[in-house]
């Protein structure tokens, strides 16, 4: 097959490999499998300098088996309805994979977004969601946006505010959109969720000692080699907990290079570096490779794609050295490529389980939008005093007394941040034995993506026979 495929055929030959293993109906595999709506959008925009420009913008539904329907919204350059509708799709099945109630969206808009000033942006983006509401293509219930490539917490505050003042009597209005800032509503822990979900699924995987043992690796994740493609929200985060956790990240690849310390980089200096100059290049201790240095193809345990689609392909396949292709940017390998990769004995982690961190915690936002609760208000007083009766029952009974100071840290109730994060390592700790198990079932033989696709149909196809619709 040529390595030309559009993304959407890229996403529907996984499909299709997963389809041909199960037993379902070949008409309900047809309905899951096609995008349920694609709204073209293009509006006009007031530049600072009083032009008028034209903007291009796309918002996929790509299934609503469950309601509302969640993705998040890009701004890149080359975004294009292919796109969307591709990553619209890997949303429905990534929900799917970790158990989060909604079908998949995604929208995007096609500007590149450091050709604008901030007060263009929000015209754009206030104006895009105006446009969305028209068509009745955002709201709590019906599809809620959140960041992507080139989008972030001031984008989706402008969009919650934007949304709000279309539907002011609307109580949940707040639930339109995820990721907002906190003081908006919204949760502590999404802005790291992605990398961080995207560690705990490589941790995940890594604790398996056969497989690791197949592909030439020990299990565990301290001391082993990482190289990262991409430094923003996702590949920093992603960094950040390798490096906590003893991994050595010891590569980044930006636009502007590669920084490489074989030792591991300083992911703390990196990022300082890059606030103050805004490039990471010319950080102290970060060796700049040659230009042109290909990142992906530096030698490694753990390859962490976490920029954009389509960037292991049939070309560079054959000299990806690394053991495990952690995917955690949308896309990142073209399905002739994975097929190279999976024959040479690499361990691919799916970028539809391994980066769902973000949209798990958005539903945790939305869960909290809903209820007007913070979570962790409720009982975290109520907790802290359990634990102190127990220190005290454990003093009494052993005759010896706790400090101060371990009072404090034995009796600390749960705050939102900790319950987040452990919500977050539960699904994604759960996930992937979800689909390892389906792995084994089928006797080994087939790959993570090909397993993950089929936890995602059997479920999806569930609800649809709860309708009846379907035999
Ligand atoms: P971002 O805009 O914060 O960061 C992307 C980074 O990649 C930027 O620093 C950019 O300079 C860099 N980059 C772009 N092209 C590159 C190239 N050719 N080589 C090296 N670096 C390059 O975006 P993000 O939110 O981190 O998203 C990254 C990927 O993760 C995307 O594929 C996105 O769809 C996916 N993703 C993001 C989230 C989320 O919560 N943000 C959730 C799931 C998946």
């Amino acid at each position: 097959m040529s390595s030309r495929i559009s993304f959407s055929e890229q996403v529907n030959r996984y499909f299709d490999t997963a389809a041909a293993l199960t037993k379902h109906d070949p008409t309900l595999l047809a309905q899951i499998r096609e995008c349920n709506f694609v709204g073209r959008f293009a509006f006009p925009v007031q530049l600072d300098n009083g032009h008028i420009e034209v903007i291009h913008a796309w918002r996929a539904q790509h299934s609503n088996h469950k309601m509302p329907t969640k993705g998040g919204i890009r701004f890149a350059p080359d975004v294009c309805e292919d796109e969307v509708i591709a990553l619209a799709s890997l949303m429905t099945y990534k929900c799917a994979i970790v158990n989060v109630p909604f079908g998949g969206a995604k929208g995007g808009v096609a500007i590149d977004r450091k050709k604008y000033s901030p007060r263009e942006l929000e015209r754009i983006t206030r104006r895009f969601i105006y446009e969305l509401h028209r068509k009745n293509f955002i709201g709590p219930g019906i599809d809620v946006p959140a960041p992507d490539f080139g989008t972030g917490p001031t984008e989706m505050a402008w969009i919650a505010d934007t949304y709000q003042s279309l539907n002011s009597s609307e109580l949940n209005a707040m639930a339109a959109v995820t990721g907002k800032p906190i003081e908006l509503g919204g949760i502590r822990g999404r802005t790291e969720a992605t990398g961080l979900g995207v560690f705990y699924g490589v941790r995940e995987a890594c604790s398996v000692d056969e497989d690791m043992k197949r592909i030439g690796l020990t299990a565990g994740i301290e001391g082993k080699t990482v190289v990262i493609q991409g430094f923003g929200n996702v590949g920093y985060h992603t960094a950040k907990f390798f490096q906590e956790n003893g991994a050595k990240v010891i590569a980044i690849g930006e636009l502007a290079g590669v920084v490489y310390n074989a030792n591991g980089l300083d992911i703390q200096a990196l990022d300082q570096h890059r606030r103050e100059t805004g490039s990471i290049l010319g950080t102290p201790g970060a060796e700049l490779l040659p230009s042109g240095t290909p990142v992906l193809e530096l030698e490694c345990d753990i390859l962490i794609p976490a920029a954009l689609e389509n960037v292991i392909t049939i070309e560079n396949a054959s000299r990806i050295k690394a053991k495990i292709i952690g995917e955690a940017a949308n896309g990142p390998t073209t399905a002739d490529a994975n097929d190279i990769l999976i024959k040479r004995g690499a361990l691919i982690i799916p970028d539809a389980y391994l980066n769902a961190g973000g949209v798990t915690v958005s539903y945790f936002e939305w869960l909290k939008n809903l209820s007007h609760v913070r979570f962790g208000r409720l009982e975290k007083r109520f907790e802290e005093m359990a634990f102190r009766r127990l220190l005290s029952a454990v003093e009494n009974a052993t005759e010896q007394k706790f400090n101060q100071e371990m009072i404090k840290l034995y009796s600390r109730g749960a705050d939102e941040q900790d319950l987040v994060r452990s919500g977050l390592e539960e699904t994604m700790a759960g996930s992937y034995q979800e689909i390892r198990n389906i792995q084994l079932r089928l006797g080994g033989n087939i790959d993570l993506r090909t397993a993950a696709f089929i936890s995602a149909i059997d479920k999806i196809a569930l609800c649809y026979a709860e309708l009846g619709i379907f035999p």
